[in-house]
């Protein structure tokens, strides 16, 4: 259990070090570390699967697009170089995985590609990521020395590297770039610590639900 005090004071159960600035930079995987972030993103799980080389790829997708689809819970995909359909898809909330994530890929994989229904699944994998109410990251000022910077949204390959970027400026005493991101409206998500997850989870059916109309 790992803490992190207004004043930069970090405590695990080794060592106390008391930092002169501490950023938070867990994104979906926050836990309770800190009450206000977490309140403002919440742990949400999106899952790949490569198939087995395939025979004819081109017949699936030419001219090796990378393709996303505009659903409410995105399908993307595109080609490995060794003639893979990478196929990324499906979620779940909270910290809870999946038991068969190769099946959970499939279901919506095949929807999109019915060719591929009896096609083997070499790997599949799946992550945690930080999403906000507004999809907008959440860069905060936790207190004068600790700062917060996630909430990417299914976007933070560029911007959790941004959000580093402008955490080590503030830091550093150049704090214009960070404060204006940090100015952002950032909702809180509704339901209180015990009612959050299952709160999102409703919401987030609700929601994919009308991508089926
Ligand atoms: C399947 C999947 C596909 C995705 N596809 C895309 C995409 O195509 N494009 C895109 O832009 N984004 C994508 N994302 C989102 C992207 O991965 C994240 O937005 C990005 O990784 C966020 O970077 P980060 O450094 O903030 O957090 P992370 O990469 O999640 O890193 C956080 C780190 O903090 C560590 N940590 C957590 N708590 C503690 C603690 N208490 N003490 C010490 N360390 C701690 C964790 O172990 C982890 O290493 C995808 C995510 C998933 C899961």
């Amino acid at each position: 259990m790992i803490e992190v005090s207004e004043a930069a004071k970090v405590t695990t159960q080794a060592a106390e070090i008391n930092a002169g600035h501490v950023i938070l930079g867990c994104n979906g995987y926050l836990g309770a570390l800190n009450p206000q972030v977490a309140t403002r993103v919440m742990p949400i799980n999106n899952f790949i699967a490569a198939t087995e080389p395939l025979d004819d790829p081109q017949a699936l997708i030419r001219n090796n697009h990378a393709v996303a689809d505009s659903r409410f819970v995105i399908n993307y995909f595109r080609l490995s170089e060794d003639n893979r359909m990478l196929f990324g898809g499906g979620e779940s909330y909270g910290y809870r995985f999946p038991s068969d994530i190769a099946a959970t890929v499939r279901k919506p994989m095949c929807q999109i590609f019915p060719q591929l229904k009896d096609v083997k699944i070499d790997y599949a994998w799946g992550g945690t990521l930080g999403i906000t109410m507004n999809r907008l990251p959440h860069f905060a000022r936790v207190s004068d020395r600790v700062l917060s910077v996630s909430g990417y949204s299914g976007h933070g390959v560029a911007m959790a590297t941004l959000g580093g970027k402008l955490a080590a400026e503030a830091v550093q005493g150049q704090a214009g770039r960070f404060d204006l991101f940090a100015d952002l409206p950032s909702p809180r998500f509704p339901g209180g610590p015990r009612l959050r997850t299952p709160l999102l989870a409703l919401a987030m059916i609700w929601y994919s639900l009308q991508d089926r109309f």
